[in-house]
């Protein structure tokens, strides 16, 4: 027999009754066709507009009047983590709202990294807060939960790491199976990491396992938190919707002054969608009066968002990729949603090279105490990277969405740093090798 698909979230307040019904989804519509279909499983975009060229995905449609009615209600609200903004997430029964404490990262200030580069308001947002310590927390969340709304029993996803390991962490308190096919440059640390969360994975070649999971899909029931469509990536609607909770929350930290610019690393474009979704929400009920431009920041082993955007094409080309520190990143299949939010918000793609990655990585660590992903450290190379080609201003407020922790590939950091010295216990050695390795007179 099955075990309860649920367990209890240990924070108070929440899902009171345990039997609530939230009513504010109105259904799904097409970003680009503005199509509409009913609230279902629909993960591969599109069908009314797709083409050969592209695919666009369609997101979820709220009653937003209705919404402005709760709206205060809602903000005053303190401690539900995401679900503290439930009526605007796609889940219908409360029972669902699955919790393992993700979202509710803390927004730094980081002064002396800002003055580093002249910049005078420069924040992070740490996701590596979340509980399987990257920001997927948000999609994964709200997207196994809608899978209970559905009655699924079995979800599956494909990953470089940290996709697959939220995926399987969520399942695990879902009470469902979980597969995750894993690509070959997934570090070791993420591999051992999803097993330990329960989840079958099998680590194959990026390509074949799109069309392993879409028969896993499409013939077996399998519901989906990522996606598995080529060459332009659509993907789970409602998972996406987590992200908006990153915007909500940068503008209650900011008390309402949003930043100009939020830098995000970017693989698929998800992320890109749904901040920028977020905060298009909180512009129209007038609690914010703009929308930051989004940049995404890929890896220079490979674009797929920058090549869009330097060629000016309203559709994704796949790129190859090269091998590069940036793993959580380096796909080289985006979406065409990733590249309407960069447009809309007036932002634009760049990449960064693993170089510039690695140093912004222990700027970040040695600077400011935040060791993250190289993915993660993009981000803030992306930042670097602006400001030497002087198109950000110093008195630009920007925020770096810092996605993960450094924790989880350690290894491509440790061939930078010092090679550490192991010696005798003797003062002479001691102090000689501090001199040597480390150019430190004690
Ligand atoms: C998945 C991931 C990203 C990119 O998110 P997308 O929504 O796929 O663009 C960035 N950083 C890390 C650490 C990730 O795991
Ligand atoms: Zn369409």
């Amino acid at each position: 027999m099955r075990r309860q698909p649920y367990r209890k979230p240990y924070i108070k307040n929440m899902a009171s009754d345990g039997r609530t019904l939230l009513n504010y989804v109105l259904g799904l519509k097409c970003i680009k066709c503005g199509a509409e279909f009913p609230t279902s499983q629909m993960f591969e975009g599109c069908p009314r507009c797709k083409t050969n060229e592209t695919i666009s995905n369609i997101t979820v449609v709220y009653d937003y009047d209705k919404i402005a009615n709760i709206l205060e209600k809602m903000l005053k609200r303190s401690k539900n983590r995401i679900w503290r903004y439930q009526e605007l997430l796609p889940i219908q029964n409360e029972k669902h709202m699955l919790c393992l404490g993700e979202g509710n990262t803390p927004l730094w200030n980081c002064k002396h990294l800002g003055l580093k580069i002249d910049i005078e308001n420069l924040y992070v947002k740490d996701e590596s807060r979340n509980p399987t310590w990257s920001f997927k927390d948000r999609l994964c969340c709200t997207a196994v939960s809608k899978g209970l709304d559905f009655g699924a029993d079995r979800v599956i996803a494909l990953s470089t790491g940290n996709h697959g390991a939220s995926t399987a962490a969520y399942a695990a308190v879902a009470g469902m199976k979980c597969l995750i096919f894993a690509s070959p440059s997934t570090p070791k640390t993420m591999l051992i990491f999803m097993q330990a969360y329960g989840a079958l994975v099998v680590q194959t070649e990026v390509l074949g396992s799109w069309s392993l999971m879409r028969k896993c899909v499409q013939d077996y029931g399998w519901y989906p938190t990522s996606s598995y469509t080529r060459p332009t990536r659509t993907t789970n609607p409602y998972g996406i919707e987590g992200y908006k909770t990153i915007s909500y929350e940068i503008c209650e930290q900011l008390q309402w002054e949003p930043p100009d610019k939020v830098f995000i690393p970017s693989g698929s474009g998800d992320a890109l969608f749904g901040v920028w979704k977020g905060f298009s929400e909180f512009k129209e009920f007038g609690l914010i009066d703009k929308i930051p431009a989004i940049i995404g920041v890929e890896t220079a082993a490979g674009g797929p968002l920058t090549n869009s955007i330097t060629k000016n094409l309203d559709y994704l080309e796949e790129v190859k990729v090269k091998s590069t520190v940036a793993t959580s990143i380096s796909t080289g299949v985006a979406s065409y949603h990733g590249l309407w939010a960069l447009r809309k918000s007036n932002g634009t793609a760049i990449t960064v090279t693993d170089k510039e990655i690695l140093e912004a990585q222990k700027k970040l660590s040695m600077t400011e105490g935040l060791f993250v992903e190289p993915a993660s450290a993009a981000a803030f190379a992306g930042v670097e990277k602006l400001v030497q080609t002087g198109e950000l201003q110093r008195d630009e407020t920007i925020v770096c969405v810092l996605t993960s922790t450094g924790l989880k590939d350690p290894e491509s950091l440790s061939n930078y740093l010092s090679k550490m010295p192991i010696i005798e216990p003797e003062w002479k050695n001691f102090t000689k090798a501090i001199k040597e390795v480390y150019n430190f007179q004690v």
